[in-house]
């Protein structure tokens, strides 16, 4: 075909004058690594204008747009109004602060468009490389299989959905689970991410099948009231088959204690899960990696590149023992997705056969190149980094009166409070919380812990440093006293004890 022929092609997508393309495309470029370079100038998080709201209702356009004025609207409308959690001041939640290699590695892998549901491709190699790479970080067998999913809470999923199979037999794919002649019962702690539960319902199994074990003074799952709920779930005739641990609660950082779960579900037969959508990476760290000690013994691990990873987003993974079992619970034989063992159609078996998805983006080269652009001690420094800042911020909060801890310090989230009396405590947190985020200062989120309101700084950024973590003392110290006082005056503050 000649080039005269391309051009005057009226439906291609492609450019008619590539060298404009070009321009524009690396002034885009330019742009991003200029807000990355800059990133601390800017306010952490803003509060979005009424306006700018109003300009994403518009209905879409018939006609095309030139592109710089889109890319004008980028800078303008969207990229200031982000949640902003690659900014340094950004302790929200756990999110991840990106990184500039996973950056351009997502250029590469959109202008590639592979689409890794399988296929006989490198793209697809470069997703098992880094399966590899997981079964050493958490020593798990050759046979351990694996898949990279949108985040955590799909990989959680994933794992009930093969330890369910297993623990029913295959034949509920085809049957149902009303056909099943067992009734599980799950456990996980009451420190448990909210996917574990919706997991359950999204399984089928019902989340009044999963039995929520309390936690001991560390935030930890007690062992022996998990033990007594199997004994009573056995004694009631159910079949305990899941236990999903937390390595790094969302709340407050706790990890449960693995080796002691892993002697249990061995004595009991019952899989032992972890989620580890933050805490399992701590893995790479020297430093970090005794806290996972017994992590190597589970049956699944479900964890996010894109939290203390520093992958863009997303980029979440799911890693089980029993990779007959994973691939057993999703394989599907449809004609038009025939194996063969030369062609295009070599290479089984596919990642299609790991998980619900058929098309899926090439999240692996994102976190290959992360992996390898750094190396996975440098990784595992920046997670120890962060560690060391939040007992950093921790020192600060008992030397200052004014502030007090409210959880222990385990990793790298710090729960504590703006002391004030007890009936306004909560509102008076949850409003320097919310003032702390429009300041554009630093950005925590709150939680809710024995009933009392935490703010609750999550440091996860690699960009976050002492002086992010002094900022966010001072601006505390200063909203606090402002909305207490406030608080006092306009007489809604009528509590005798402090809470
Ligand atoms: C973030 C998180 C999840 C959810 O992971 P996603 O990637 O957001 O789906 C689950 N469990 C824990 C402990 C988390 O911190």
């Amino acid at each position: 075909m000649n080039k005269d022929r391309q051009e005057a092609s009226p439906t291609t997508l492609d450019p008619s004058d590539w060298d404009a393309m070009r321009t524009q495309g690396h002034r885009m470029l330019d742009d991003m690594f200029d807000y990355l370079e800059n990133i601390r100038e800017r306010p952490v998080w803003q509060p979005i204008p009424a306006e700018v709201h109003a300009q994403f209702r518009q209905p879409a356009p018939q006609a095309p747009n030139d592109l710089a004025k889109l890319h004008q609207t980028f800078l303008e409308r969207i990229l200031p109004y982000a949640a902003g959690n690659s900014h340094p001041g950004f302790m929200g939640w756990v999110n991840g602060g990106g990184n500039p290699v996973g950056m351009l590695a997502e250029m590469l892998a959109a202008g590639l468009n592979a689409n890794l549901g399988g296929r006989n491709q490198i793209p697809v190699e470069v997703e098992r490389q880094v399966l590899h790479w997981v079964r050493g970080f958490f020593r798990y067998p050759d046979h351990a299989s694996g898949l990279f999913v949108t985040g955590t809470s799909m990989a959680n999923l994933i794992a009930l959905w093969v330890a369910s199979r297993k623990a029913l037999g295959m034949q509920v794919r085809s049957q149902g689970l009303s056909a099943a002649s067992r009734q599980l019962a799950a456990y996980t702690s009451a420190g448990a991410h909210g996917c574990v539960a919706q997991a359950m319902d999204l399984a089928g199994l019902g989340t009044a099948a999963l039995r929520i074990i309390p936690l001991n003074a560390q935030f930890e799952m007690d062992l022996a009231a998990l033990e007594r709920a199997i004994a009573e779930d056995r004694a009631a005739g159910l079949h305990p088959f899941f236990i999903a641990a937390t390595a790094g609660s969302v709340d407050v950082g706790a990890v449960d204690p693995l080796n002691a779960l892993a002697d249990i579900a061995q004595r009991e037969k019952i899989w032992l899960h972890v989620d580890g959508a933050f805490g399992a990476l701590a893995i790479l760290s020297p430093e970090l990696a005794p806290r996972l000690a017994g992590i190597e013994r589970t049956d699944s691990i479900a964890f996010d590149f894109h939290k203390w990873g520093q992958v863009p987003y997303d980029a979440g993974f799911i890693l089980v023992r029993d990779g007959e079992a994973h691939h057993d619970t999703f394989a599907s034989p449809v004609s038009y997705l025939r194996r063969e063992t030369r062609g295009l159609a070599g290479g089984s078996p596919w990642p299609c056969d790991f998980g619900p998805d058929l098309s899926r983006g090439f999240r692996a080269l994102k976190t290959w190149f992360t992996i390898q652009a750094y190396g996975t001690e440098k990784l595992g420094q920046v997670m120890a980094g962060t560690c060391a800042l939040a007992q950093y911020l921790k020192q600060r909060i008992e030397a200052e009166p004014a502030l007090e801890l409210l959880a222990p310090v385990s990793l790298n989230i710090v729960c504590f409070r703006f002391r004030c009396e007890a009936p306004e405590s909560n509102r008076i947190n949850a409003e320097i919380a919310v003032a702390l985020q429009e300041s554009g200062i630093a950005a925590p989120s709150t939680t809710i812990l024995s009933g009392r309101l935490a703010i609750r700084a999550a440091i996860v950024n690699h960009r976050t440093q002492r002086g992010d973590i002094d900022a966010l003392i001072d601006a505390t110290l200063s909203l606090g006293a402002k909305l207490a006082k406030s608080g006092t005056e306009s007489g809604t503050s009528t509590g005798t004890t402090t809470a």
